[in-house]
Formats: structure tokens, sequence, C-alpha cells
């Protein structure tokens, strides 16, 4: 069971600091857990020291962390093994890392990758880039009437050029959950290999890379209540061998001499340089905390109830909103909406006012704002510290800066 919400919010040094504050802009970065603090300043305390590098106490018991923080997260997300998942700065240096990889590889001329409407920046730039010098060519699938992936158009775009699908399990800006169970296993029907872009899903749902047996997968740790500047690049063992080094350098090698170099395997022939080895230890002390609180599938139903009680609260006070998400819609706890005839920017920076945070914009998805013909949206985010009581101050805060517009 969940600990209470009291608890939780006791855990997170942001929230006791500021009382009266409202923090609903956890699609952006979550707050930290006074664990996640304390397991960085234990490590520059105790234990600073390099890592893989040294015959001393001090090198052993860093690399022992970082190495124990490695099995943790393949553990968390059911890897077989910990040599699939690749610590990165985070989602974008992720994908970007991917796609070098493929590009320099994998993909050939008039070779094609599907992506869809609602990706984040971060999903489309890497492969926009690569793409255009290449000749590789990008194809999109729309969405459907419950703001998801269209599954049925996703599959009429596959064709014997596709080599890959590149998608994200929830929208940033929507919320929507998409179908990447049917995708994938469409996919492999046709062996093509699937991304999950997992940013916003991994804080929310319960993750088997096994038992979805997607082929690469990313997050960033600052989203899943780790510190910023950490993530990760799952990628199945099968395709280690297109995954050559691009930044080379210390801790990526077996041999060097003056022209020639043996590469270590996959994982660390990709983490050239020091690594950011605090960042792995917060990420860690996140995935324990969430343990420690119940698992993450117990987090999803508390923020299940916040999301439909929050809907339901926009539903019924408001005649002026146009909500992106549908009841049918599979979700996590992100709402996006709009006030008729009001720019985000305004709602939001009255809201502000009222000490309540949250996005407005186009959030990195200016492709899906361009489909919904929008500017951008209010987006309200909740995480596992949030409360009824905050969306009932919310509401009457919102109401308040409506009248104030009109
Ligand atoms: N993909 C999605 C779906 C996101 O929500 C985000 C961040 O909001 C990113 C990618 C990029 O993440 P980061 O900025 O941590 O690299």
């Amino acid at each position: 069971m969940i600990s209470t919400t009291h608890d939780i919010r006791q855990q997170f040094p942001f929230i006791v600091e500021h009382k009266n504050a409202i923090y609903f802009d956890n699609a952006a970065t979550t707050q930290k857990p006074q664990i996640v603090l304390e397991s960085i300043q234990n490590y520059y305390k105790r234990v600073n020291s390099n890592i893989h590098r040294g015959v001393h106490s001090f090198s052993i018991q860093a690399t022992e962390q970082y190495e124990e923080a490695r099995n943790t997260i393949a553990k968390f997300i059911n890897a077989s093994k910990p040599s699939e998942i690749v610590f990165t700065s985070g989602t974008t240096h992720s994908i970007n890392l991917l796609a070098e990889c493929l590009f320099n590889t994998y993909f050939h001329e008039n070779d094609e990758i599907i992506l869809s409407v609602l990706e984040h920046h971060s999903n489309i730039l890497p492969w926009q880039n690569r793409g255009k010098k290449n000749k590789v060519k990008l194809q999109f699938a729309t969405i459907n009437e419950n703001f998801q992936i269209d599954v049925q158009h996703l599959k009429s775009l596959v064709n014997e050029k596709t080599k890959l699908i590149a998608i994200s399990h929830v929208s940033n800006t929507l919320g929507s959950i998409n179908n990447i169970e049917e995708i994938i296993l469409f996919a492999h029907t046709y062996g093509i290999p699937v991304l999950i872009d997992a940013a916003q899903s991994i804080a929310h749902l319960p993750i088997d890379v096994q038992k979805l047996d997607v082929d690469f997968l990313v997050f960033s740790g600052h989203k899943i209540y780790a510190p910023t500047g950490i993530g990760l690049l799952y990628a199945k063992e099968k395709y280690h061998e297109y995954m050559v080094p691009l930044s080379s350098g210390g801790g990526t090698i077996i041999d060097v001499d003056l022209y020639n170099t043996q590469f270590a395997n996959v994982p660390l022939r990709l983490e050239a340089g020091t690594p950011n080895i605090e960042g792995v230890i917060g990420l860690k002390a996140a995935i324990d905390f969430i343990n420690k609180n119940g698992g993450i599938h117990q987090f999803y139903l508390w923020e299940e109830e916040l999301r439909k009680y929050l809907y339901q609260q926009l539903n019924e006070n408001f005649s002026d909103l146009i909500i992106y998400t549908t009841p049918q819609t599979p979700s996590v706890s992100v709402i996006s909406f709009n006030v008729k005839n009001e720019h985000p920017y305004d709602v939001g920076t009255l809201l502000n006012n009222y000490g309540i945070a949250v996005r407005t914009g186009h959030h990195c998805t200016q492709p899906l704002m361009k489909y919904l013909k929008i500017q951008g949206t209010i987006r309200v985010s909740l995480a596992v510290y949030n409360t009824f009581e905050e969306i009932d101050k919310f509401i009457i805060a919102l109401n308040k800066s409506i009248k104030m517009l009109s």
C-alpha cells in the first residue's frame, strides 16, 4: 500500500519548504525526495572517487555503487541483463545517441522511419537532422479521437522500407497512453525494431521491457524523482552490434595502441569519459524510494484518482474550456486544456499569482500544436505528492483568473 499523502509529502524537502505553493508541473520535472538528496551527499562525503579505473578501495566502492545502480535500474524495467542499460544525460541524449549509432551502421538511403505527430521535439529532431543528410524518409502516424496515436494509420504506413518505429509511450502534452503493445507486436511481424520514448510513462506506469519485447527504450531520471543530467538508453542485446561508439575516449576500450583501438562491449563503449556518478546513484535512490513507498502501480492508482477528480472538476465548473482528452482516453495524470478566447500564457501567469505552477505553451510539441491548430495549452501534471485539496484550490484560482481576464 502507498504511504499516506502526508507521509509522502514529508519526504520531499521542496514540498515542505513551499507549504503554500502548488506544484502542478511534474511532467516538466519532478521534485526530489530526501533519500535522493542524501544519497548524493553521502556519496561525496564517504566514497567520492572515479570509477572503473582504480585499485584503491574508494574507487572500488564507487564502481560497485555505480554498477549496483545499473542492476537496480535493469530490475526496475526488467531488462534481461544490466549490460542492456546505457547511462546517458537524459532522454534527449539517449535518442541522439541511438540515432547517431543507427545512421552510422543500420540505415541505408531510402529507408523509412515511422514517428507520430504527437512526439516531443527530442524524438523528431535527431531523426529529421540525420534523415535529411542520409536520405532516410520520415513518416508520421496521426492521432485518433481519443488523442492517442492512431494505430490503424500507423500500420498503414509500414512497408518494406520501414526500418524503425520511434514513438512515445505517453504524450507529454496530452497525457494519453499509446497502445504500444499492439504497435510493437505488429512491427515485429515485419522484423521492424521499435524505440519507445518513456520519458512520460516511467514515473506513472510499470514498465517491463521483456514483456513488451521492446527493442529500445529511453527516459530521464529527473521525470522520476531523480536528479537532472541522468537518464538511460535501454538497448536489447540483439542490437548491440549496431551501437558503435561516437564519442570515444576513456572508459570505452579494451586495448589501445597509437593507431588502433579495440572497444569494450555495450554499455561501456557508449559511456565515454567520467560519467555522472552522482546522477546514477541518485537515480538508484529514486527507484528505492518508489519501491519503499509501494511501487509505481500504487503511485499510478493515487494519481489516477486525482486525475479523474481534476477532469470532473474542470468539466463541471467551467463552460468555456476546451479539454484535450476524453473520459475514454487511457491516460496518466496530465490534463491539457485551453480557455476559449484566452492565451494560455495569460492564464498561466495569473495562476502563478495564486502560487500555482502549471506549464503553458507548446510543450516542445509544435507539430502536435499545428495538427490540433492551436498555439499552446495549459498543462496540469500531477505526481504522487499532489492532493485533492490542491486541486480544489486550483479550481478556485482558475475561476478567479478567468473572471479577471474577461
Ligand atoms: N520526450 C518526452 C515525451 C518528454 O516529455 C521529454 C521532456 O519533457 C523529453 C523527451 C526530453 O526529455 P529531457 O529534456 O529530459 O531530455
